[in-house]
């Protein structure tokens, strides 16, 4: 039986509510059940069904005795397996962390269980989120729900697709270097990665410490600002969150907010050899439209691009090599049965048959270029570029309220096509990784479609701490760009 519900806003989906005395079990209902019937697209871990059938009558039981809505009552949250859920199996999609229960809640889940959000599952993930494709997982690839032979993009795959195929409302990812943004532009949905420090990163497993942020997907701008406006804002946990709480509007359509914006793009990143002609066509065309609609949209010089993949790759393999020197297998996590020699080999074994081959290569380079003879030459060098992309951009946001970029060089590719080439799968991480190493937020907005039948999207930055501008200028673009 096909389940009568539909969402399209949380203001909607609100509204229903308030006709509705069982609608949060509807939904939940309605979820699992699409759940189970697109299981081979291998999205969810674990669905937490008994649990999020029984909260959803809960908070219905709470509506219909009149307790007022809380602001994310009844939504329908999934949380990528990197996001500490207390009493939840929490993997990273990694061997290493096999059967391991977290003993907290990170702070973002804490927020959304405080203001009524119903957490449906874990979603599958590259290991320790080191990816792009969702092909490192170790429990198995997930498949883009437009075209299941291609790759949904990483590493927060699972958390896309979720979306993507209605599998829930919204899902929180993790973008270190693109993780939210890319998986966003291969399946067409929105990935939003907040300023550096918007959203505690407390009970995130860590990748790149410096990096890291917790980044949201869903299919409009307005859920995806309500959820911000929920789990940001400062904590004591962390202490590179922001003292401040951004202060987020829930963009609309008021025409007060539709001035023209000043817009700025680096020809380079347009001209990139490896960008495909068609999004760069597309691209092209846009900035043409932006202008007729009487907004100012400019090249910016920035010679800076072929350095920042290996910026990237130095800093953030250089803090992995350290945030994953704690699995050791000893109180938790993976533990070898080959009986031990040493203290040593018994890490060692633990670690190499706990830790899967993209982990292993990233914690050899991380530990490669922190070595004393190499630092200067790696890691001293990748800060001081990072140190220039930061000084660019205080440049840019000068004189411009947004910085456009392509999300990816190419739409989503056919699954197993990049799994024989590590550098190339780096390098296409060449337009997303610019807004991690200079703090910024970023947002992958849906806005186009490729010849080949894939949506693409359009990247759109913002200066640190205008989030909220960036949400209602990304309103602006889909209300009226959307094809
Ligand atoms: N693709 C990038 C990497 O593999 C980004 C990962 C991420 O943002 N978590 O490191």
């Amino acid at each position: 039986m096909e389940l009568m519900f539909s969402f399209t806003t949380i203001e909607n989906y609100h509204a229903f509510l308030k006709e509705t005395p069982d609608g949060c079990l509807q939904a939940v209902r309605y979820y699992l059940a699409r759940i189970a019937d697109h299981a081979s697209l291998n999205a969810y871990l674990e669905v937490f069904s008994e649990e999020a059938e029984a909260r959803a009558a809960e908070l219905d039981k709470a509506r219909q005795a009149g307790a007022p809505m809380e602001a994310l009552h009844g939504v329908v949250i999934a949380l990528k397996d990197v996001i500490a859920y207390k009493g939840h199996t929490l993997s990273a999609g990694s061997k290493m962390l096999e059967g391991f229960t977290s003993l907290f809640n990170a702070t973002a889940v804490d927020r959304l269980l405080a203001e009524g959000a119903i957490i449906i599952g874990r979603n599958n993930c590259d290991e320790f989120a080191m990816g792009s494709t969702n092909e490192n997982s170790a429990y198995g690839l997930v498949r883009n729900a437009l075209d299941p032979n291609r790759v949904p993009g990483g590493s927060s795959g699972g958390s896309a697709v979720a979306v993507q195929a209605d599998l829930c409302m919204l899902s929180l990812g993790s973008d270190t270097g693109g993780s939210v943004r890319q998986p966003a532009d291969f399946c067409g949905i929105i990935g939003y990665k907040p300023t550096y420090g918007a959203i505690s990163r407390y009970g995130l497993v860590a990748y790149g410490s410096s990096l890291d942020q917790i980044g949201i997907f869903g299919k409009v701008i307005e859920d995806v600002a309500r959820v911000l406006a929920v789990i940001g804002g400062p904590d004591d946990y962390d202490s590179t969150a922001l003292s401040n709480k951004l202060a987020i509007n829930i963009p609309s359509l008021d025409p007060s907010n539709i001035r023209p914006p000043r817009v700025a793009y680096f020809r380079e990143a347009i001209a990139h050899p490896s960008l495909d002609p068609e999004i760069r066509y597309t691209l092209q065309k846009f900035i043409d439209t932006l202008q007729q609609d009487g907004a100012v949209v400019e090249a910016v010089p920035f010679d800076l691009l072929d350095f920042i993949v290996p910026a990237y790759y130095v800093l953030s393999t250089a803090e992995a090599s350290s945030n994953l020197s704690r699995y050791d297998g000893v109180k938790y996590g993976h533990q070898s049965q080959t009986p031990p020699e040493s203290l040593d080999a018994f890490y060692k074994a633990n670690r190499s048959s706990g830790f899967g081959r993209e982990v292993q290569r990233r914690i050899l380079l991380g530990t490669f270029v922190l070595s004393a003879g190499y630092y200067d030459a790696y890691f001293t060098k990748a800060q001081q570029v990072r140190k220039l992309l930061v000084d660019k951009t205080n440049e840019v946001f000068q004189g411009y309220d947004a910085l456009i970029l392509p999300t990816a060089p190419t739409p989503a590719f056919p699954l197993g096509s990049g799994s024989d080439d590590p550098i190339a799968l780096y390098l296409a991480d060449i337009y997303t990784v610019f807004a991690n190493l200079t703090g910024l937020p970023g947002i992958s907005l849906p806005l186009f479609q490729h010849t080949n039948g894939m949506p693409f999207g359009l990247q759109v930055l913002s200066d640190r701490g205008t989030d909220s501008a960036l949400l209602q200028l990304s309103f602006n673009w889909l209300s009226r760009y959307r094809a």
